[in-house]
């Protein structure tokens, strides 16, 4: 099957990195949200991220518009009728992924492989919601996508092992690393990473350091390139406390507990970068 044009769904900080490499690597995009809005600030976001690429010298002008000329956006989840491959970035939440992936299965054409770039969520769940299991794969791309390397490939129980061959072939068109792995909460990278993010945060909690010393010590002391506070700002705090409770709820081992802290800034909204604040705050 020949793989010319993928529906992304979600133009959120991941959804729109996706779209863009999708678009920069050839195929024909369309990035699909649940509104106008939503759709402005992702397609806004690409364009400032290619633009900064061609002040840097990275990417020539026309390149830039050869990429937003791949790129259309919709509110219409029917449009998933036109697309080879949908790579869903949603919200981390079982229950809206299920209704997506219900819908792309009544919409999407048949031959049509359907993605989740979900965290941590059991992708063998999310294909039971459709009727082709066999077609349901996690693409697991890492943030910012345009920067990272990894995508994870997961594969559910019924995964066919020619759509895992067809979406390896796909990320290593996007110039992208595949790494497989089974389909176990959290899978391999954040079943390591949040964790230690999570403690983190009931370091900060316990009080045992301000957020800066806790930062520093990681950065300095383990050479991790940001510290895990900043590192949990940036992947947003809902996600994190979305992924601790797969994990908890996976696993049913209190070790994954999410701190209360992180509930707490939660509900304030206070959800890291994307809104502005989190443990730090942003302009
Ligand atoms: P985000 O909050 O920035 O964006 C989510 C977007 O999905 C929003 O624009 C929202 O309007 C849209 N959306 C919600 N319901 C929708 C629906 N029914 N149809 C269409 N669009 C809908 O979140 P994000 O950080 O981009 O995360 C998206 C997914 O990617 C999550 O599953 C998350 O776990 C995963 N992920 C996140 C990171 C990260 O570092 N943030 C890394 C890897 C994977």
């Amino acid at each position: 099957m020949k793989i010319e044009k993928i529906m992304v769904i979600g133009a959120g900080q991941m959804g729109s990195g996706i779209a863009q490499v999708c678009a920069a690597a050839g195929y024909e995009v369309i990035l699909n949200d649940l509104t106008d809005d939503h759709l402005d600030r992702g397609m806004t976001g690409i364009q400032k991220n290619l633009s900064r690429q061609v002040s840097k010298g990275k990417l020539a002008e026309e390149e830039l518009n050869t990429t937003l000329n791949k790129l259309t956006v919709s509110t219409d989840i029917a449009d998933a009728k036109e697309c080879d491959l949908i790579i869903e970035a949603a919200v981390e939440n079982m229950e809206i992924k299920s209704r997506i992936f219900k819908q792309l299965d009544e919409w999407a054409p048949t031959h049509a492989i359907l993605a989740s770039n979900t965290s941590s969520l059991p992708i063998t769940e999310i294909a039971a919601s459709t009727n082709r299991p066999e077609k349901v794969i996690g693409m697991h791309f890492m943030n910012p996508v345009p920067v990272m390397k990894l995508v994870e490939i997961i594969r559910g129980l019924a995964t066919a092992d020619e759509v895992y061959e067809e979406i390896e072939a796909v990320t290593h068109r996007l110039k992208k690393v595949p790494v497989e792995v089974n389909d176990f909460p959290g899978f391999v990278s954040n079943r390591v990473l949040m964790p230690m993010i999570n403690e983190a945060i009931f370091t900060l909690y316990e009080g045992v350091a301000e957020k800066e010393a806790i930062d520093e010590v990681m950065k300095l002391g383990m050479n991790h390139p940001m510290g895990p506070l900043t590192l949990a700002d940036f992947i947003g705090l809902d996600t994190c406390l979305y992924i601790m409770e797969t994990l908890h709820e996976g696993f049913g081992d209190d070790k994954y507990r999410p701190c209360p802290l992180l509930r707490k800034y939660v509900k304030a909204g206070w959800l890291g970068k994307k809104t502005g604040r989190g443990f730090y705050e942003y302009n």
